[in-house]
């Protein structure tokens, strides 16, 4: 596509919604420090345990898809543990406790907000619990830079029921047919916009491989986030 600024505009968007992780924040930034937590939990919890099985299972973990396998699952099946065992769920404890630490922006995130602002009313529309995701959005204060922030949680509806649309449009006073929808699932954010009447923008996955779009057509696709603004 020439110029997907053009094609917004064609659209007559007036209010882009994004996604959170993955989208603006990269969420597997800091793999290797959260695995190195669940390794130093296993040996707190089994101090016994051979350091060539954890070695293994961190290996494992970095090598796993984040999003279809996980690093957590990979890392306790390295270990030899059950994936609910004490031992596997103490790692995975320790993982997640410093999840907010290691957070990084998506790169170019943080650049485009308000030269995207200056253009669009914005929003975030973000599937996961309320104590889990607000954090994310104040850690980066993504509240003050949006004018609309959506979290599943907080309403009981998941992308991509598109009922979680609907109440960004509801609370936004928005058009559905003017609104658009940019994320990196095919299968959540496309599948889910698409649902809502809205323009669907794909924003495919930088670091690992991405779904086949199948059915689930988006509208346009972008390389960056900088790609709304030319
Ligand atoms: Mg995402």
């Amino acid at each position: 596509m020439a110029s997907i600024a053009k094609f917004l505009a064609d659209r007559e968007i007036a209010l882009i919604s994004l996604d959170l992780d993955d989208t603006l924040i990269d969420t597997d930034a800091g793999s290797v420090a959260r695995l190195e937590a669940a390794v130093r939990r296993v040996h707190e919890v089994d101090p016994h345990v051979d350091p060539a099985r954890t070695r293994a299972a961190f290996e494992a973990g970095m090598l796993a898809n984040p999003v279809t396998v996980g690093r957590m699952p990979a890392f306790a099946d390295a270990l030899g543990v059950a994936r609910d065992s004490e031992v596997a769920v103490a790692a995975r404890d320790a993982y997640n406790a410093i999840i907010l630490d290691v957070l990084e922006w998506v790169e170019g995130a943080e650049a485009i907000l308000a030269p995207l602002r200056a253009r669009y009313r914005l929003a975030i529309v973000t599937n996961g619990a309320t104590d889990f995701q607000w954090p994310k959005v104040r850690k980066f204060g993504l509240q003050d830079l949006v004018d609309y922030v959506i979290v599943s949680g907080d309403y009981g509806v998941r992308k991509p029921d598109p009922a979680i649309f609907e109440h960004l449009l509801a609370k936004a006073g928005a058009d559905a047919a003017r609104t658009a929808h940019v994320g990196d699932s095919i299968h959540t954010d496309v599948a889910g916009a698409r649902a809502a009447g809205l323009t669907a923008v794909w924003y495919p996955p930088r670091h690992r491989e991405h779904d086949d779009p199948g059915e689930h057509t988006p509208h346009a696709v972008i390389e960056t986030l900088a790609d709304l603004l030319d």
